[in-house]
C-alpha cells in the first residue's frame, strides 16, 4: 500500500489532532501528514516537496480566505486541494470549488471513513480534470501542442517579443505528398509517419520553442528570441537536413520532403492569425517552387494564392470544356538521325488567360487531385493519335506520355494506365511513360513493383528529369527501366558549365553500363548535340531538333523523310 502524503495547512491545534485521530483510526498508516500553521510555511513546503493533496483552511493568520487557493494553484497547478472551513455553507462550499478546489469540508462533520473518501475522490477529480486540460491542449498523436495551445503560445511569444525588442519567426511545415501514404501504406503508416516526424522536427528546435502540430500533416514551430532572418534559416536547414534520411515504415524505406513558410513578427505583421496565414501562403508558394524547400512570406504572395483558387475552379471546367489540346515534341536517334517517337505535352487554352503552361498548372491538378483525370485523357489522346497516324501509314512511333509524380503514387495505378492504353486500340510497346526520379524514390519498393508490371505488359519506361533527384546506382540497377531522361537543366550548361559536362558524361557512361537507353533533353545548340554525340548518348529531344508542335504540324515531321535536317547539320558541323 502506498503512502498518500498530505500536507495540511491549518493553524487550530486541536483541529490538527482531530484531524490525524480520525484519518488514523480510518486507515492506520496510510496517511503521512505534514503540517504547517501558516500559509507561507505551505507554499514553502509545496515548493520542496511533492505531495499527493493539501488539506487546508482558508481563515489562516496569513492568508486571504478564498484566495488562499489561488495562492496554492500557483505554486503547484497539478496538487489537489480540499478545503477544510468551519461554515457549513453552500454557497462558499460552491465558491471554493468553482476556484478550482476539488472538496469542501465542514469542521466536525463526517466520520473518518467518509474524510478519507473525501481526500481520495479529490486526487482522483484532479487527475481527471488534468488529464481533460492535457487533451484539450496536446495532440494525442504526437504529443505536440495542438493549435489552441499553439495560438496561447503565439499570443504569449508576441508579448515577449514586444518586451525584449526581438522578432519572432513563425514557420508553417507541411509533408510533400503525406496523401499518398496515408492512401497506399494506410493510416497507421501515416500516423506512424506523424509520430516520427514529430520526433524530427524537437530534434531541430531550441529550448523554449513551441512545436504544434495543427491538424493532418501540418506543423508549426513558434522561434523566440530570433534577431535576423538567418536565425530562422538556420533551424529550417536543420529541418530539411533531418528529412532527407528514409523514414522506417512497417520495414518499408519511405521518403518525405517537408515545404517549409516563413513568417516575422512583427515584420510581416503585427496579428497573430495574419502571420499564420502568411506562414501558410509561403508554404505553398514553397510547394509551387518545387517542394522541399522554404519561402519567406512576401506581401504579393495573396495575391497570387487567389489567383490560384480562382484557377482550381477553372481547371474543373476545362475538363468538362475540352480545353486541352496535345503537342508533340519528336524524339531522335542521334546516331541513325531516325525519328523515334513523341512526347505528348499538354497545353491548356484557358479562355480569358490564353494558352497557361502545365508547369502553372499540372502542380495544382496534383494538389487539387483532378491530376488523375487529366492524365486518363492525356493517355487516351496520345494514345488515339498515335494509333491514327499509324492507320494513315506513317512509320510507327513511340508516344511518351508524363506521368506527374502525385499520380504515380496513387492505387492501382498500373492497372489504370493499362486500361486507358488497352481502350485505345494502340500496341503497349507503342506507348512510354516518364516518370520523374523524384516520384520513383518515394518508395522504393512499391515502385518497382508498379515498374515491372507495366514493363511486362511491353510499356517502355523511362526515367525522366535524371540527375535531379538522389537515385543511387544499386537502385538504378533493380528498377525495371529502359531509358534514363538526362534533366534538360544540365544539358543547357554542358559547354559552358564543366561540372554539368561532367555530370551529363557519368550519366551516359553509367547507362551505357547498365545497358539503358540515354536521351538529353533540351538539346538547343548543335554543338550541345555533337558533344552528346561524341559522349555515346544515343537520343536527343529539344529545340534544335523540334519544338512541341500540334499533332497535324507533326505530320510535316514524318514527311521530311523521318530524317531531321537539323541533325544532318550538326553531324557535318
Ligand atoms: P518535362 O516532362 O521535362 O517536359 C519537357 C519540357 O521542356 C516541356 O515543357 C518542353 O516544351 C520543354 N522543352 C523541350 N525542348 C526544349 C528545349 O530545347 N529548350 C527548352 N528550354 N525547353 C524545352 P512544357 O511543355 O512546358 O512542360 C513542362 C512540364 O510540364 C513537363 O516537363 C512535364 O513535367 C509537365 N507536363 C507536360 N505535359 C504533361 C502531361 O500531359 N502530364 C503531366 N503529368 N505532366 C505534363
Ligand atoms: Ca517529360
Ligand atoms: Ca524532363
Amino acid at each position: 500500500m502506498s503512502k498518500v502524503n498530505i500536507l495540511l495547512i491549518e493553524d487550530n491545534e486541536a483541529d490538527v489532532h482531530r484531524l490525524n485521530e480520525l484519518l488514523n483510526a480510518a486507515r492506520e498508516g496510510k496517511y503521512e501528514i505534514t503540517t504547517t500553521v501558516t500559509l507561507k510555511g505551505g507554499l514553502a513546503q509545496l515548493a520542496d516537496n511533492k505531495f499527493d493533496v493539501v488539506i487546508t483552511e482558508l481563515n489562516l493568520p496569513d492568508a486571504d480566505g478564498i484566495n488562499t487557493i489561488t495562492d496554492i494553484q500557483e505554486q503547484d497547478k497539478s496538487v489537489p486541494i480540499v478545503v477544510l472551513s468551519v461554515q457549513d455553507s453552500e454557497e462558499l462550499a460552491l465558491q471554493v470549488v468553482q476556484q478550482g478546489a476539488q472538496d469542501y469540508l465542514v469542521k466536525g462533520q463526517g466520520d473518518g471513513l467518509l474524510i478519507c473518501r473525501a481526500i481520495e475522490y479529490a486526487i482522483e477529480r484532479k487527475r481527471n480534470e488534468q488529464g481533460l486540460s492535457y487533451l484539450a491542449n496536446y495532440d494525442s498523436l504526437t504529443g505536440l501542442a495542438n493549435r489552441l495551445l499553439f495560438r496561447e503560445r503565439l499570443d504569449r511569444a508576441l508579448i515577449r517579443a514586444d518586451r525584449n525588442k526581438t522578432l519572432v519567426a513563425l514557420l508553417v511545415i507541411d509533408l510533400d505528398r503525406f496523401k499518398n501514404i496515408n492512401d497506399t501504406l494506410g493510416h497507421d503508416a501515416g500516423d506512424q509517419l506523424l509520430i516520427e516526424v514529430a520526433g524530427r522536427l524537437e530534434q531541430c528546435t531550441r529550448e523554449g520553442d513551441t512545436i504544434a502540430r495543427l491538424g493532418g500533416d501540418e506543423f508549426t514551430i513558434i522561434m523566440e528570441d530570433v534577431k535576423a532572418f538567418e536565425d530562422a534559416v538556420k533551424i529550417v536547414d536543420k529541418v530539411l537536413n533531418r528529412m532527407k534520411n528514409s523514414f522506417d515504415l512497417f520495414s518499408r524505406e519511405i521518403y518525405v520532403s517537408p515545404s517549409v513558410g516563413i513568417s516575422m513578427y512583427p515584420l510581416d505583421d503585427t496579428d497573430a492569425g495574419h502571420l499564420l496565414k502568411n506562414a501558410d501562403s509561403a508554404m505553398y508558394s514553397a510547394k509551387e517552387s518545387g517542394r522541399n524547400c522554404y519561402r519567406f512570406y512576401t506581401a504579393d504572395m495573396n495575391k497570387k494564392l487567389l489567383l490560384n483558387l480562382n484557377m482550381e475552379a477553372k481547371l474543373r471546367r476545362a475538363i468538362d470544356g475540352h480545353e486541352f489540346v496535345l503537342n508533340y515534341q519528336p524524339k531522335f536517334d542521334i546516331n541513325t538521325q531516325e525519328l523515334l517517337g513523341a512526347e505528348a505535352l499538354i497545353r491548356w487554352h484557358c479562355p480569358g488567360d490564353g494558352v497557361i503552361s502545365p508547369a502553372v498548372f499540372i502542380p495544382l491538378a496534383e494538389e487539387s487531385g483532378l491530376i488523375g483525370v487529366i492524365t486518363d485523357w492525356v493517355i487516351n489522346e496520345a494514345c488515339r493519335q498515335n494509333s491514327a497516324w499509324q492507320q494513315a501509314g506513317y512509320a510507327p512511333i513511340r508516344m511518351a506520355i508524363n506521368i506527374s509524380p502525385r499520380q504515380f503514387g496513387q492505387e492501382n495505378i498500373a492497372r489504370r494506365i493499362f486500361n486507358q492504353i488497352i481502350c485505345s486500340d494502340l500496341a503497349p510497346k507503342y506507348v512510354e511513360l516518364e516518370i520523374t526520379e523524384g516520384a520513383l524514390m518515394d518508395d522504393v519498393e512499391r515502385s518497382n513493383e508498379i515498374l515491372r508490371e507495366l514493363k511486362g505488359r511491353g510499356i517502355h519506361i523511362s526515367i525522366d528529369d535524371f540527375g535531379t533527384g538522389y537515385s543511387s546506382l544499386s537502385y538504378l540497377k533493380k528498377f525495371h527501366i529502359n531509358t534514363l531522361k538526362i534533366d534538360q537543366s544540365f544539358v543547357r550548361d554542358i559547354m559552358e558549365d564543366a561540372d554539368d559536362a561532367a555530370i551529363v558524361s557519368a550519366i551516359i557512361a553509367m547507362a551505357k553500363s547498365l545497358r539503358l537507353n540515354v536521351i538529353a533533353e533540351g538539346v538547343e545548340t548543335p554543338e550541345q548535340l555533337n558533344y552528346l554525340a561524341a559522349k555515346g548518348c544515343n537520343e536527343a529531344q529539344g529545340y534544335l531538333l523540334g519544338k512541341p508542335v500540334t499533332a497535324k504540324e507533326f505530320t510535316k515531321i514524318f514527311d521530311n523523310n523521318v530524317v531531321s535536317p537539323t541533325i544532318k547539320l550538326a553531324h557535318s558541323a
